[in-house]
């Protein structure tokens, strides 16, 4: 007999709950797939409808259910719910359907889900931190029930393009950490959500009847530094070697934390290396159709925050590899903020944009910036919707035969344009990738298939390779090992039609590979801490979880 999925290792068949207690543990239920032989063992007789369904039937009946249903929002509770009931169905769903769940359980359907988070609470998932725990958190984390190797932690200030939604912020956490599971099969009990609740300073959320988190003022300075400081001392104690993962942190605390610990820690920051790797990969997709180097190109942001300034300094670290030098390789990218051309001299700068403050007269808007320093690429990641203009496309074309441009906010409605408007205001000749989903595109007789820049081709392939082989740290070296992978396995088909990313049900395999660059990356700076496995692809393949009963 098959014992149900997660049984306790060395746990005999009389430790399995039975009967009721099965059908309602998500970790082991099968529902209806419980066979006949495990319905006599199990005391299951009785409680389940008579016929018996295999997974994949039980896959396909979820799936005519979820597509019956009105809205977005509503598949992401329904498949919240699958989730509470069988952990395992849950996963091989969104396995077998990638393309047409990813954006349910992540951008941009998450976005929604964090708006109205407190309206559609049901379970709790992961865990819950808030300011007034501060002295107790190690406490708190002896909670957690299972081993995490791998904790995506937010503190809700800045959410996909959304801004600060508080302990609302939950979902993303949530929706990362299966995306780990389902893209590079990270067995799901390794994965911890957190929220650290340090307050919102949103104010229709505090007034919110339904908000579900602390009903104060944001946390702000050294009581907010040590708040987090005791977090992650508590987490590396209670979770040995665990990576941590920061995500959608505002730009003052993404930008300080990261530098804080990443040469001392296991850390990284999504937003800001993630990103900047998914959009390294299009950008050397891109460069395979226009036959260019990197190291001649010219990119202009619009944006100058987390994403802007990370992938600016994964370009340049990549042109570097090239041969160019520092400093001209920093002169090569370009940033757009709300106030205009970063230039040396304008007051106020902070930090992060500093490096990219070039000597420059002031320009006050993105399209005369692109007239002036005439861009290769621009790079939309401010989080303004329909910032690429016809004018701004057009112009783009003007000055380039294959211009690149990257419309990667979230959500859809801040995109800076869609998929169409980028290929009919060039001619059908922009090399393209998009922050959200959008459809193929019909133009002059062609059909372009645009990918996202999904940072979820990234991380997840980042975070088994570390894990798998214990690596002590996070470093940008293997940032750019993963986006040089990524690139790699994206086909001449692929290029043919448009695509700069391979097609979304490939990602286990993408991740695969880019776990194992990863890894090597690990064993060549000495940052491993098991002995080297002798087949890496076979040992990482051997570490991915793969939903069955
Ligand atoms: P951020 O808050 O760190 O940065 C936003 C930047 O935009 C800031 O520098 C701000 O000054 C600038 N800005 C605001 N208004 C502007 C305007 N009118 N003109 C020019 N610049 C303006 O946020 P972030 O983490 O950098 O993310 C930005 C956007 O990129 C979000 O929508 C996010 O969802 C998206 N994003 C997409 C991906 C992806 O597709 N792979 C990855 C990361 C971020």
């Amino acid at each position: 007999m098959n014992m149900p999925a997660r049984a306790k290792p060395g746990s005999g068949p009389s430790d399995q709950p039975r009967g009721m207690a099965l059908l309602r543990d998500p970790l082991l239920n099968k529902g209806t797939a419980f066979t006949e032989v495990e319905r006599e063992a199990l005391g299951l007789r009785g409680l389940l409808p008579a016929h018996v369904l295999s997974m994949d039937e039980q896959v396909a009946r979820v799936m005519t259910n979820l597509r019956d249903l009105p809205g977005d929002l509503e598949k992401y509770v329904a498949l919240n719910t699958l989730l509470d009931r069988s952990e395992a169905l849950f996963f091989r769903v969104v396995c077998d359907n990638i393309d047409e769940i990813q954006p349910l359980i992540y951008t941009p359907t998450v976005g929604l889900a964090c708006q109205r988070f407190g309206l559609i609470f049901q379970r709790p998932r992961g865990m819950f931190i808030s300011a007034n725990d501060r002295g107790r958190i190690a406490e708190l984390l002896a909670n957690w029930p299972h081993p995490a190797k791998l904790i995506v932690v937010t503190d809700g200030e800045r959410i996909l393009g959304l801004g600060d939604l508080g302990a609302h912020g939950m979902g993303i956490p949530v929706g990362k950490l299966s995306l780990y599971s389902a893209c590079a099969g990270i067995r799901p009990e390794y994965c911890l959500p957190v929220m650290l609740d340090v307050g919102t300073n949103n104010e229709d959320l505090l007034n919110d009847r339904y908000y579900i988190g602390l009903r104060q003022k944001r946390l702000t300075g050294a009581a907010y530094d040590e708040f987090v400081d005791e977090f992650i001392t508590a987490a590396g104690d209670a979770f040995p070697g665990v990576l941590i993962q920061f995500e959608d942190f505002a730009n003052h605390s993404a930008f300080r934390l990261l530098h804080k610990y990443r040469d001392e820690l296991n850390v990284f920051n999504d937003d800001i290396q993630g990103t900047a790797a998914v959009a390294l990969a299009g950008l050397f997709s891109a460069l395979r159709v226009n036959g260019g180097k990197l190291a001649d190109q010219r990119v202009l942001f619009l944006g100058a925050g987390e994403a802007a300034t990370g992938i600016a300094d994964l370009v340049v670290s990549a042109m570097m590899a090239e041969g160019l030098s520092e400093a001209d390789s920093v002169r090569r990218n370009w940033l757009v903020d709300s106030r205009g051309l970063v230039v040396k001299g304008r007051e106020n700068l902070t930090d992060h944009k500093l490096r990219y403050a070039h000597d420059h007269a002031p320009v006050d808007d993105f399209l005369t910036a692109i007239r002036t320093l005439k861009p290769t690429a621009i790079i939309g990641v401010a989080a303004v919707g329909g910032a690429f203009t016809a004018e701004v496309l057009q112009t783009m074309a003007e000055i380039n035969d294959r211009p690149i441009v990257f419309a990667l906010s979230n959500p859809t409605s801040k995109a800076e344009c869609t998929a169409e408007e980028a290929y009919r205001h060039t001619g059908g000749r922009a090399l393209f990738a998009c922050g959200s989903p959008f459809d193929p595109v019909r133009l002059a007789g062609k059909t372009f298939v645009p990918r996202q820049g999904n940072n979820s081709y990234i991380f997840p392939g980042v975070g088994l390779g570390a894990t798998a082989i214990g690596s002590r740290l996070i470093t940008d070296e293997m940032f750019m090992a993963a986006a040089h992978t990524l690139a790699y396995l994206v086909t001449p088909e692929d290029i043919e039609q448009g695509s700069l990313y391979p097609a979304l049900p490939r990602i286990r395999e993408a991740s695969a590979h880019i776990a194992v660059a990863v890894a090597e990356v690990a064993y060549k700076r000495g940052l491993a801490t098991v002995p080297r496995p002798n087949d890496m692809m076979g040992f990482i393949e051997s570490q991915m979880y793969d939903p069955q009963y």
